[in-house]
């Protein structure tokens, strides 16, 4: 184990490397050509065997070479050049990355800015649309039925409404019958707003508020009076 054969490059002859000559130059006993005796197996083996070994895993595994390259020492030292490479590479193409994240960036921003606006406002508008509805609806509920006038508001003997689930109402005034249809256009707070379209007239707006169990009603043809409710 102290010795190696050493094979002369120009006569083919077998050398003894020894502990003495490893490393030196020295002439061929036979054909007396100078040739280099390498150092011995054992302590040359060390740095040289493991180049081979460790070189796929420092190219295929990036991410451990940084752990690698701290703790490595002596022998490591040896991987070096090939580790420093792979880093290197690595190195540029992150660089690059970042050039390109930094350009695109503002961009992205703003996208991303425009998409939160323009989601935020759909759900806002449609949030407050199904508020407006619900109330329209609710508010609508209220006014199917059949309301009479309360007594000693008009010298009138009938005067009657009847709002109907199919949108269609009534109105007796006196012995005279109209019928129209009606729409809850908005609510604000207590009172609701209806558009009632008259079959021979111009449509118009009733304003309704409810009050302690009385419906108040401003209709432009009529004026401002309260009902009340009424059976059928
Ligand atoms: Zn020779």
């Amino acid at each position: 184990m102290s010795s190696d054969i050493v094979v002369c490059p120009n006569c083919r002859t077998n050398l003894q490397n020894s502990a003495n000559i490893a490393g030196q130059i020295v002439a061929c006993p036979k054909c007396q050509s100078q040739l280099q005796m390498p150092a011995l197996s054992i302590p040359v083996a060390s740095p040289q065997l493991p180049t081979p070994v460790e070189l796929p895993p420092a190219i295929d595994l990036p991410p451990t070479i940084p752990v690698n390259v701290t703790g490595g020492s002596g022998i490591h030292g040896t991987n070096m050049p090939v580790v420093q490479s792979g880093r290197a590479k690595k190195t540029t193409s992150t660089s690059v990355n970042d050039r390109l994240r930094k350009k695109s960036n503002p961009l992205i921003i703003v996208f991303a800015a425009m998409i939160t606006l323009i989601v935020i406002g759909v759900g806002v508008i449609a949030v407050l649309w199904e508020q407006s509805e619900k109330g329209k609806q609710q508010f609508g509920n209220k006014m199917v039925g059949n309301w009479e006038l309360i007594p000693g508001q008009s010298q009138l003997e009938r005067w009657d409404f009847a709002f109907h689930d199919d949108r269609k109402m009534q109105m007796a005034l006196g012995n005279q019958l109209s019928e129209g249809r009606w729409k809850v256009t908005s609510v604000q707070g207590e009172t609701g707003y209806l558009l009632i379209e008259w079959p021979d007239e111009a449509p118009e707006t009733m304003r309704v508020r409810f009050e302690g169990g009385t419906m108040q009603i401003q209709l432009e043809s009529v004026g401002s009076f309260a009902f009340r409710a009424a059976v059928p």
